[in-house]
């Protein structure tokens, strides 16, 4: 089958918030660029978040970046390291006030500044008391901010190619990325994209578990082609499970909820949080919120029937507030869990969320495999840099997509050498080839529910060394399953039934660096509880953990502890 080939000076790979605002810093430093993206960009998952961005404004009281920075460090479990959260929060006022600049209708005070809203473990004065933090555009932030950097890129003059699946990065035999290899999912095309740059902006892997808020597309494909480029994943071990996503669906409501004054009960209609974080109660931070959850309900004082969820209360708020805060929570609840919040209280239960861990990069967004791999860049919820360390901190991540997206962008645009002939390398099509060889298996839909009860049962919210041990046997036994895997529909939709099973594919992988990277972690640290070894150890696990496919190898690197611009913030025990 021909290939059709393209040249552009800078490729990035995923057209959510991290990848438009990188693709924009290229555009406006006058570099060709191109985004290529398997869903119409407005569909990436950036689209759902609902709560903000989180950014020292000092709008409703006075604040400061170090005090957004200390609590980031703390949120982190102490592994983020100080010198990304440090050049992330300190740039975080500024990229809010450029994304105003550039048309994000932020929700605003009566005096018409930004308004700014509590999160959970946001503190004045190095953890005094809370602070208002997040700008948020009502509950639509994510939204906001993507129309607005698409509109931008539009106007920058970046090309769009859309419904395009990246398959593999193309690699030269002296280690240089110089493009991918994608499928057009309209007419089963093969492309080969060719760059100086190839950034990879592809978003998370929450579909890797059964009880997710991820849209279905967050399979995780750019950790997949770096592992199999031969690159290493940092971190995999961390998964964020949001305290309060609909039981079922899986919906998530925002933590803004409890931000503008909502509250968890018990059965018992008792307000739990205040035994479990005397201090910050139900703005605790994501992990001690979702692990006092799951302790609940394991211990038997859930709500409903079968005492499967909790309960959270936002009637008191009032319907005006509602209304207008939270008015896309209140249809989420109304739509998928048949309540409405202005009367009732909402069902929720801890759901996955955020991927920690990532492509590890440097704070340009250079992929790192102990050296920046030439001509490759990751950004965004791939990418692990890591200002989230153990745990991530409600509207940092937006944050995150705008500060390294335009941090990469502006590298690339800096450092590329534009027209210079790039180094051979041949795509593999292999994978392709493979799906179109008759199967005598399973279906994508059949291993792809088994695989995610597996990750839900192996590795949770709570996790030992026998469960982790279980979970890498029967993961090996479903990867031998999937060798057999069968496309049903060879007519209509069979390349929509590809892409699943290439989406599969690096779920796949996902889940294996995330069970050995969980397995290999002997301690507990923010997302990762292991009740065999229940308490954190940072004399021997202060360090960030990788992965690579190639023989499950594993391995680790110091936490940067070392801020530029201050001393860094020593480890303490986190108390909220
Ligand atoms: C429901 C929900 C609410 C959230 N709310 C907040 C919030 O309020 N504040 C906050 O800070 N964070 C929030 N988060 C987290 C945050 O939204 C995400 O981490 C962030 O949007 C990820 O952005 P991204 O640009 O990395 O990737 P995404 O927005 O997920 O985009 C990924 C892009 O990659 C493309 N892509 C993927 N694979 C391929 C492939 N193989 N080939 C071609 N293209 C590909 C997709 O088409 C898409 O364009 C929320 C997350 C969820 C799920």
């Amino acid at each position: 089958m021909d290939v059709i080939r393209h040249r552009f000076d800078a490729l990035v790979v995923g057209g959510g918030g991290a990848g438009l605002r990188c693709a924009l810093a290229l555009a406006e430093a006058g570099r060709r660029v191109a985004v290529v993206s398997k869903v119409m960009p407005l569909r990436s998952h950036t689209v759902s978040a609902q709560g903000g961005i989180t950014a020292a404004l000092g709008n409703m009281e006075p604040d400061d970046w170090r005090w957004h920075m200390f609590d980031t460090v703390k949120g982190s479990d102490y592994l983020g390291d100080q010198d990304a959260i440090e050049f992330m929060c300190r740039q975080a006022a500024q990229a809010v006030i450029e994304l105003e600049q550039m048309g994000l209708p932020f929700s605003r005070r009566e005096d018409g500044r930004i308004y700014q809203r509590a999160f959970g473990a946001q503190s004045v004065r190095f953890g005094e008391g809370q602070a208002h933090r997040t700008c948020a555009a009502a509950d639509r932030t994510g939204h906001a901010l993507l129309h607005t950097l698409y509109q931008r890129n539009l106007r920058a003059g970046t090309r769009f190619f859309d419904e395009y699946f990246a398959l593999d990065l193309l690699r030269s035999t002296q280690g240089e990325v110089t493009g991918i290899a994608a499928l057009s999912i309209a007419d089963a095309g093969r492309h080969e994209f060719h760059a100086a740059a190839t950034v990879l902006a592809t978003g998370g892997a929450g579909r890797v578990f059964r009880h997710s808020t991820n849209a279905h597309i967050n399979t995780g494909d750019g950790p997949g082609m770096a592992l199999r480029a031969g690159l290493p994943l940092q971190d995999m071990e961390f998964w964020q499970f949001h305290p309060t996503g609909l039981p079922g669906s899986g919906s998530l409501i925002s933590e803004a909820v409890r931000g503008e004054g909502g509250y968890l009960l018990n059965a018992a209609g008792e307000r739990f949080m205040l035994r479990y974080a005397p201090h910050a109660a139900d703005l605790a931070s994501r992990d001690v919120v979702a692990r006092a959850l799951a302790m609940e309900i394991l211990a038997g004082r859930g709500c409903g029937s079968q005492g499967e969820y909790i309960h959270l209360r936002l009637d008191h708020l009032g319907e005006a507030v509602i209304r207008e805060r939270l008015p896309g929570i209140r249809e989420l609840a109304m739509r998928f869990a048949n309540v409405d919040p202005v009367q009732a209280p909402v069902p929720v239960v801890p759901t996955a969320h955020y991927m920690m861990g990532g492509i590890p990069v440097n704070l340009h967004g250079q992929v790192l495999d102990r050296d920046p791999v030439p001509g490759l860049y990751a950004i965004g919820e791939c990418a692990c840099v890591s200002v989230h360390g153990a745990n991530r901190l409600g509207g940092n991540s937006l944050l995150d997509l705008v500060i390294f997206g335009r941090a990469a962008g502006e590298h690339a645009a800096r450092t590329i050498a534009v027209d210079a002939p790039l180094p051979p390398a041949q795509a593999d099509w292999e994978l392709l080839a493979r799906l179109d060889r008759p199967g005598t298996g399973e279906t994508v839909a059949c291993l792809r529910d088994a695989l995610q009860r597996l990750m839900q049962r192996h590795c949770g919210v709570f996790r030992d060394g026998v469960l982790l041990d279980e979970g890498v046997r029967e993961l090996d036994a479903l990867s031998q399953r999937a060798q057999q895997l069968v496309l049903t529909d060879r007519s209509r939709a069979f390349n929509v039934e590809r892409i699943e099973a290439l989406e599969f594919g690096n779920l796949l992988q996902v889940a294996r660096a995330t069970l050995f990277s969980a397995r290999f972690r002997c301690e507990s640290r923010g997302a990762h509880t292991r009740e065999d070894y229940p308490q954190r150890d940072d004399t021997s696990w202060m360090v960030h953990s990788l992965y690579w496919l190639q023989d499950d190898r594993l391995g680790s690197k110091p936490v940067n502890l070392q801020p530029e611009s201050m001393p860094g913030f020593v480890p303490q025990p986190r108390i909220y």
